[in-house]
């Protein structure tokens, strides 16, 4: 990656006017962090392995002097790296007890605030966390490694979009839009690139996010899967093209091949980030084998605990266990992070480090058939609409062999829906579910904030 620039410019005033001076110190020190984040992440193993295992003595070490509830998970007197599979895996019921317990167990340095994270909840109860600032200099820097490292456009436009619920308002608009004239943070005065827009929009005003992606060529688009789907229920794959897509960078949710397929169409490039709030980057997609993240070597360690593992299509999936290596504030250590994959040494790409694949996202998307297979639930939205009318629809396994389908209307089904909704879902679920249909007034979406159209309640 070193000073291949790809396609992309210096600006002409990019480099300093100062005496002995090449770059100005921000930029300068970006640069250095990218380089290292470069080295450690594709450079030699032996390396990085030295790097990681030192990092994480580091942390064990930090967590064990300033808390009981880490002294008690950290058995072993002599610390060392290898320690680490010996040590139970961490719930986020074990975080939130020692958060809760013990505070941060490092403060922010006086300049600057220290900082509380809350993990968005979607499929469960909020995550509330300590982060230092350097997490969050780490986080934006990471994702600028990226860019170099895929080659990125810099010249593109890069929009983020954020969905907001009924709960979270905007005083009253539908829609926010926060503009700046690069993306690319501290080497902004360096490269030539295009604007950056953050988004948020309230979930049922898809028009409103479409006409403001018209103003200008989107170009790269940052979302999760969930809201694009939204997107092109609204103008299909066209309404992207029209506003200039070129590349959708997908983050938080699982990969879906049609929907790639359908954007590699019209010319639309995919790519996917595999991240969690608590801890942020893990992997980022191979840019030659799709569904292979290659682990953020910087920033976590990963390993699979197969002693829970569930049979999902051909593989046998385990759960994905993350050490972030970088959390001083609230330690993340083998942290069950609630999603199953599988682990591989290295990449079919020939990348030498471990890349994670098979990523399903959490259990609770997924049904649990009674026989102990999972089972995903492909439907969107839009296959009952072209059955019935509703403004919104959820899906809940509540027990083993039921599943609850709500739908926000005002009249009774008839007894022809009804009848069309259930064999719809038995064919292509299993006939083994009992289906529940309930009409409701309002939808109660306190336990599934993300809106998913559908949950297990089981898990
Ligand atoms: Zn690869």
């Amino acid at each position: 990656m070193l000073l291949d620039y790809g396609c992309n410019k210096t600006r002409d005033s990019a480099l300093s006017a100062k005496p002995l001076t090449i770059l100005e110190f921000e930029a300068r020190s970006a640069l250095a962090a990218i380089t290292e984040i470069d080295m450690i992440e594709n450079g030699d193993p032996e390396a990085r392995h030295y790097w990681q295992a030192k990092q994480l003595e580091n942390l064990l070490h930090h967590a064990c002097a300033r808390s009981a509830f880490w002294k008690r998970r950290i058995l072993s007197k002599k610390i060392t790296a290898g320690v680490l599979k010996f040590m139970a895996p961490l719930s986020r019921a074990d975080l939130m007890r020692q958060v809760t317990e013990e505070g941060p167990l490092m403060q922010a340095p006086s300049s600057e605030k220290q900082m509380a994270y809350y993990s968005s909840g979607s499929t469960g109860t909020p995550v509330k966390i300590y982060v230092m600032p350097q997490n969050a200099r780490y986080n934006g820097l990471r994702s600028l490694a990226q860019s170099f490292i895929h080659r990125s456009d810099f010249r593109l436009n890069r929009v983020q979009i954020q969905i907001l619920d009924g709960e979270q308002t905007l005083q009253g608009k539908s829609i926010s839009v926060e503009r700046a004239d690069s993306w690319l943070g501290p080497l902004a005065p360096i490269f030539e690139s295009g604007h950056n827009k953050n988004i948020r929009y309230v979930f049922d005003r898809p028009d409103a996010l479409a006409d403001e992606l018209l103003k200008d060529p989107t170009g790269m688009l940052v979302c999760p899967g969930g809201h694009l789907d939204n997107l092109l229920s609204f103008g299909g794959v066209d309404f992207l093209k029209r506003s200039g897509v070129r590349q959708w960078i997908q983050f938080s949710d699982g990969k879906d091949a049609e929907r790639d397929e359908l954007l590699h169409s019209v010319g639309i490039t995919t790519s996917a980030s595999y991240s969690s709030a608590e801890v942020g980057p893990i992997g980022f997609e191979c840019a030659r084998v799709p569904g292979h993240y290659h682990v953020a070597h910087s920033n976590v360690l990963v390993e699979i605990d197969r002693s829970d593992a569930v049979a999902f299509g051909s593989h046998q999936l385990g759960r994905i266990l993350v050490t972030h290596l970088h959390s001083y504030a609230s330690p993340i250590i083998r942290y069950d992070i609630g999603d199953m994959g599988l682990l591989l040494a290295r990449c079919p790409c020939g990348h030498e480090g471990a890349v994670l694949t098979e990523v399903h996202g959490r259990r609770k998307m997924f049904l649990n058939h009674p026989d102990g297979r999972l089972l995903k639930f492909y439907f969107v939205a839009k296959v009952f609409r072209d059955i019935v009318e509703f403004s919104e629809i959820s899906f809940r396994q509540t027990d083993p062999q039921r599943i609850l389908l709500q739908l926000k209307r005002d009249n009774a089904l008839t007894e022809d829906e009804e009848r069309r909704l259930r064999e719809l879902l038995s064919h292509w679920i299993d006939p083994v579910f009992h289906i529940e249909v309930q009409i409701v007034r309002d939808i109660d979406w306190r336990c599934n904030r993300k809106r998913l159209l559908f949950i297990n309640e089981v898990v």
